[in-house]
């Protein structure tokens, strides 16, 4: 178990799992994190996706680099205002391409540094994203976690029954490890046409609501498919607005405030 006073000052611990990849885990984590910038939170991201991390190009920050000081390592900061700031293994890989094939001990003991090593200073929250399914890193976060005592999970899951069934495998760790269920999110549900409104299920509807009921867990809500999330993160780069200015006047921005006001109440 690691030493854990890099998060005395962090008030809430929130983990987000998928039970498989492509559902939009990482997007809903960047989201989440951007609401609660937006309604004045402190917000610090951990990326424990060792072999696919993908956070730095959500938040806009690939080629940006992570600094050791005295105390630790740093976060990188998205902007001068310091609400916000994430640290992942891409920060220390050389190039983004860069495979990582590693064996569960260095999983392991990556996972115990970035608990025990950066500095993540007073912190409203810090979001846990993690790989799909449950592999090693799991294992080794909820371990590390013990002591932090996180408030719980968010579930993220698109409407199909295969993908709600992987789901069912997260519910059955976050019990064994002792995880509370905060709620269930059921992305990529619909695609509404910019023109008319018109909402079409391309997948099917309701798997992520009914899953939810069946578990006697919290259903947090819907988010549509939105091409403007994913050009949102393509301009980023090159945009002179920081990336929570930009969030803000987005659609899915009313969406995800609303349901995150429901963790919030
Ligand atoms: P995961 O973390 O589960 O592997 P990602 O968050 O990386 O999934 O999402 C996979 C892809 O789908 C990304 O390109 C992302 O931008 C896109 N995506 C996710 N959710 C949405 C959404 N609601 N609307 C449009 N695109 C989305």
């Amino acid at each position: 178990m690691s030493d854990i006073s890099s998060l005395c000052n962090v008030k809430h611990i929130l983990l987000i799992l998928s039970g498989k990849g492509g559902v939009g885990k990482s997007s809903v984590t960047t989201q989440t994190a951007l609401s609660l910038v937006s309604k004045g939170f402190k917000v610090g991201v951990l990326d424990i996706d060792l072999t696919g991390p993908s956070l730095p190009r959500m938040f806009g920050l690939e080629g940006r680099q992570v600094h050791q000081s005295s105390a630790g390592w740093v976060p990188v900061y998205t902007d001068s205002t310091k609400q916000l700031c994430v640290m992942s293994l891409g920060f220390l890989l050389q190039d983004r391409g860069d495979a990582v094939v590693w064996r569960g001990p260095k999983k392991t003991a990556m996972v115990r540094q970035f608990i025990k090593d950066v500095v993540w200073g007073d912190l409203d929250y810090l979001l846990i994203d993690t790989p799909p399914g449950t592999s090693d890193e799991h294992i080794s976060i909820a371990e590390e976690l013990k002591l932090a005592r996180p408030d719980g999970a968010i579930l993220v899951t698109t409407p199909q029954g295969v993908a709600t069934a992987d789901v069912r495998k997260e519910l059955n760790f976050c019990h064994k490890v002792g995880f509370k269920v905060l709620g269930v999110v059921e992305n990529m549900s619909g695609f509404v046409c910019p023109h008319c409104d018109e909402c079409t299920n391309i997948f099917s509807t309701g798997g992520g609501e009914g899953l939810a009921a069946q578990f006697n867990v919290p259903f947090l809500g819907r988010v549509p498919i939105d091409p403007s999330f994913v050009l949102l993160i393509e301009q980023q780069q090159s945009s002179e607005k920081n990336l929570v200015e930009n969030y803000q006047s987005s659609k899915l921005a009313k969406i995800f405030g609303d349901m995150i006001q429901q963790l919030l109440d």
